[in-house]
């Protein structure tokens, strides 16, 4: 009786590719919170969720859209909820995810490192070690305006630096190493011919 006060469910994006301009471009900050801004950020979460690969972030390049934002979800799933120490950031925002960030930066991190393997969404088929600080601290805002600074560590740590990187047109693979990256040429050469086709022809 009431279905036509459903609300429709957002429509997920294409993720852009290697090669799409828009993953090497500086964002810009997000001076006001639109309707527009939520919808986008509504979307992208829904395309970080309904990936052939699920995602634990996402940042508005990836979808074209050169603002600073980002949608994260790194909640820890069965057997390591309980395995690891959560930093003062997973425990505040992980009962919170998928959380949009608005203007997320990096104000301090840690002389610690670690080294994992990383993939993106708009890098399908490489993965690379990558290097990144244990600790980081993190500004940002929520879409209701709330201004957070926290210390985030593990996958959640991670992940931030991940997607900031983006917003900064810095991706993973500018990170790994100069052997793993001969390894990953071909793929990534040929993803990049793929993408920079698809955008020509999306011209005509
Ligand atoms: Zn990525």
């Amino acid at each position: 009786m009431f279905d036509f006060l459903q609300i429709a469910k957002p429509r997920r994006m294409r993720v852009v590719r290697h090669g799409h301009p828009a993953l090497r471009k500086h964002s810009e900050p997000v001076t006001t919170i639109t309707p527009e801004l939520v919808t986008l950020a509504e979307r992208m979460i829904v395309t970080m969720q309904e990936n052939e690969i699920v995602g634990v972030g996402l940042a508005a390049p990836q979808v074209g859209v050169n603002v600073r934002l980002i949608v994260i979800d790194t909640r820890p799933e069965g057997e390591a909820v309980n395995s690891v120490a959560l930093s003062p950031g997973e425990a505040l925002l992980n009962p919170r995810m998928p959380l949009t960030l608005v203007n997320p930066e990096i104000v301090s991190r840690s002389g610690e490192t670690e080294c994992a393997t990383e993939g993106c969404l708009s890098l399908p088929d490489v993965s690379g070690e990558v290097t990144r600080s244990a600790r980081v601290m993190l500004r940002a805002t929520t879409l209701a305006g709330e201004e957070l600074q926290v210390e985030c560590a593990n996958l959640l740590g991670r992940c931030l630096q991940h997607e900031i990187d983006h917003l900064d047109g810095v991706l993973f693979i500018d990170r790994i190493s100069e052997e793993e990256r001969k390894i990953a040429a071909p793929t990534l050469e040929r993803m990049e011919k793929a993408e920079q086709r698809r955008l020509a022809s999306r011209r005509h």
